[in-house]
C-alpha cells in the first residue's frame, strides 16, 4: 500500500475508501519489508493492533468522526503501552512490560488511533544520533551510512519509510527536532505541559515532552488535538489555547507576521549549505508579506552548559529508580548493595553512566552551588532572553542543526561533539516554549530542517505557519528513495 499523510488517510477512512485494517496490515508489511534494513522497530503486537483497527473500522461505518480514528501510529518507546514492553532503549529494563498506559496513550487510543509499534531510541533519550541505543541502532532511510539523529530515532524514521503517518517521540533538548530534520519530517515540541508526561520514561523531569511527529505540520496538529490538556496524573499539565483549531488546520495569514532571526544561531558554527536554505525558506515567508527583523538572544551561549548540568542532575536522580528490585533485569547477587550496583552496572550504557555520574556530582555537596545551581540562574537569564525578544516579533526562525546527517561513529567518541549537535535545540526547552522542525530542502541529497520558535502556548500557530509555509513548498513531500 502506498504511502500517504494522516490527512489523507482521514479523508479515505471518512469516505469509506480504506479502511483501518488495511492502513494497519500496510503498516506492518512495510515494517516486515523494511525494518531490516532501518532497524526503527523494537516490539510490535500485530494481533493487538489489527483488532483496534477493526475497531476502528465499525466506529468509522456507525458514522463516528474524529482526527485521528483508524490511523496507525508509531510510539516511542519509553511511552507506556499496557502490557507491551517499555525499554527506554535499555537493556536494563529487560523483561519490563508496561503495566499502564500514558495519559498521551490512552487518548490517542481512546479517539481511535491505533499503536503499530515501539520505537526504537538512545537510552532513556540521551543522545542526538540514535546510536546510544543498546539495540542495534536506526537508520537514517536517506543513506543508510548516516545516522537518523536523535533520540527519538525510531519514531521519526518510522514516519520517513512511510510504517505510519503518525509517530509520537520526546523531546527534552531536541529528540524529535533533530532527527526530524535530519530526515525530512515534521515535529512539534509543545510548550511544556501541554501533554502530559504521565506515563513517559523520566528523563529530566523539568525539560521532558512528549512530541508529534509527521510528515505534515496539519499531521501533527491531529495527533497534538487529541493529547492535548490538563491531566490530574501530572500537576504540571495545562490546556491548550486554541487547540480546538488543531483538526483542520489552517494556514496562518504571514503578511505581516514578524519573524525574529537570532544572531547567535547564525555565527561561525553552521554549514553554508544549511545556511542557504534557510535563506532560501524565510523568502517564502517574505513573499508573503512577512517581515524578518535581526534580535539578539546574549545568553544562548550558556544554554549548552546549563542544559548539560540541569539535564545531568535530574538524570541522576530519575533514574535511581532503576536498581534490579523494581523494574526489568536483575543483577545475579545474593547481597542486596552488590545486587543494585551490578544491575546498574550490567544494564546502563556509558552515556547513562556518564550523566549519572556527572549529575551526582553537580549535585553534591559544595559542588551544588558551583554548578547547578548557577545553571538555574542561567536558565532564567535565557528564558528573559525570550520573554524580551517576543514583545517585538511574532515567532523566531532559526537552524535545527549545525549541519546534516552525519556517518555512524562520527561523534561517537567526543561526547561534547556530540552534546554540540543540540546547540540550536536546548535554549527553547530550557524556557518551555513551543517549537517545531520542518524541511527545508536538500544539501547534497540530504535533508534539513528551519525551526521555529513561538512564545508560550503559541502551539498552535506555530503550526499555521508551518502549514502556510508548506502550502507553498514541496520539500515535505519527498520520501526517501530507499522507503519506495
Ligand atoms: N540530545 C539531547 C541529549 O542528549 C536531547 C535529548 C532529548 O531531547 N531527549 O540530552
Amino acid at each position: 500500500m502506498a504511502v500517504g499523510t494522516a490527512v489523507d488517510w482521514r479523508e479515505g477512512l471518512d469516505a469509506g475508501d480504506v479502511s483501518s485494517e488495511a492502513l494497519v496490515r500496510g503498516a506492518f508489511e512495510r515494517i516486515r519489508s523494511l525494518d531490516s534494513h532501518f532497524h526503527a522497530i523494537l516490539a510490535v503486537d500485530e494481533e493487538r493492533s489489527l483488532r483496534l483497527a477493526q475497531a476502528a473500522d465499525a466506529r468509522l461505518r456507525s458514522g463516528e468522526r474524529s482526527p485521528v480514528l483508524g490511523l496507525p501510529i508509531v510510539l516511542k518507546d519509553n511511552l507506556n503501552w499496557a502490557g507491551l514492553p517499555v525499554s527506554c532503549g535499555s537493556q536494563v529494563l529487560g523483561g519490563y512490560q508496561a503495566p499502564y498506559d500514558a495519559t498521551v496513550v490512552a487518548r490517542l487510543v481512546q479517539a481511535g488511533a491505533i499503536p503499530v509499534a515501539k520505537a526504537n531510541m538512545d537510552e532513556f533519550a540521551m543522545g542526538s544520533s540514535g546510536e546510544f541505543s543498546a539495540f542495534d541502532p536506526a537508520r537514517n532511510p536517506w543513506d543508510t551510512t548516516l545516522v537518523p539523529g536523535g533520540s527519538s530515532s525510531g519514531s521519526v524514521v518510522a514516519v520517513a519509510a512511510g510504517y505510519a503517518p503518525l509517530a509520537l517521540g520526546s523531546d527534552t533538548g531536541g529528540s524529535v527536532r533533530l532527527p526530524a530534520s535530519f530526515c525530512n519530517v515534521t515535529a512539534l515540541r509543545p510548550t511544556y505541559g501541554v501533554l502530559s508526561r504521565f506515563g513517559l520514561t523520566a528523563m529530566a523531569s523539568s525539560l521532558d515532552q512528549v512530541g508529534p511527529i509527521a510528515a505534515t505540520a496539519a499531521d501533527v496538529a491531529l495527533a497534538l488535538g487529541v493529547m492535548a490538556g490538563r491531566d490530574p496524573l501530572d500537576s504540571t499539565s495545562s490546556d491548550l489555547p486554541g487547540a480546538e483549531r488543531l483538526g483542520s488546520l489552517r494556514a496562518k495569514d504571514l503578511k505581516g507576521l514578524r519573524i525574529g532571526l537570532p544572531r547567535e544561531y547564525f555565527g561561525g558554527g553552521l554549514e553554508r549549505g544549511v545556511r542557504s536554505l534557510l535563506e532560501e525558506a524565510l523568502r517564502v515567508f517574505t513573499d508573503q508579506g512577512a517581515e524578518l527583523r535581526e534580535v539578539s538572544l546574549p545568553h544562548t551561549r550558556y544554554a549548552i552548559d546549563a542544559y548539560y548540568l540541569i539535564c545531568t542532575s535530574e538524570v541522576s536522580s530519575n533514574l535511581s529508580r532503576f536498581d534490579g528490585v523494581r523494574y526489568g533485569h536483575r543483577a545475579k547477587r545474593g547481597n542486596l548493595p552488590a545486587m543494585i550496583a551490578e544491575t546498574r552496572d550490567e544494564g546502563l550504557g556509558a552515556e547513562v553512566k556518564r550523566r549519572i555520574l556527572l549529575g551526582t556530582f553537580c549535585l553534591s555537596k559544595g559542588y551544588y552551588e558551583a554548578f547547578y545551581l548557577k545553571a538555574m540562574k542561567a536558565r532564567t537569564l535565557i528564558a528573559r532572553d525570550f520573554e524580551q525578544v517576543f514583545e517585538s516579533v511574532d515567532v523566531l526562525a532559526t537552524p535545527v542543526s549545525p549541519g546534516v546527517a552525519f556517518p555512524f561513529g562520527a561523534k561517537t567518541t567526543d561526547p561534547m561533539a556530540m552534546y554540540l549537535a543540540d546547540t540550536f535545540t536546548v535554549t527553547a526547552p530550557l524556557a518551555g516554549l513551543p517549537c517545531l522542525s520542518m524541511p527545508a530542502g536538500f544539501i547534497a541529497g540530504l535533508p534539513a530542517g528551519i525551526q521555529l520558535i513561538g512564545p508560550a502556548f503559541s502551539d498552535v500557530m506555530l503550526l499555521e505557519a508551518a502549514h502556510a509555509f508548506q502550502q507553498l513548498t514541496t520539500h515535505h513531500l519527498e520520501t526517501p528513495p530507499l522507503s519506495a
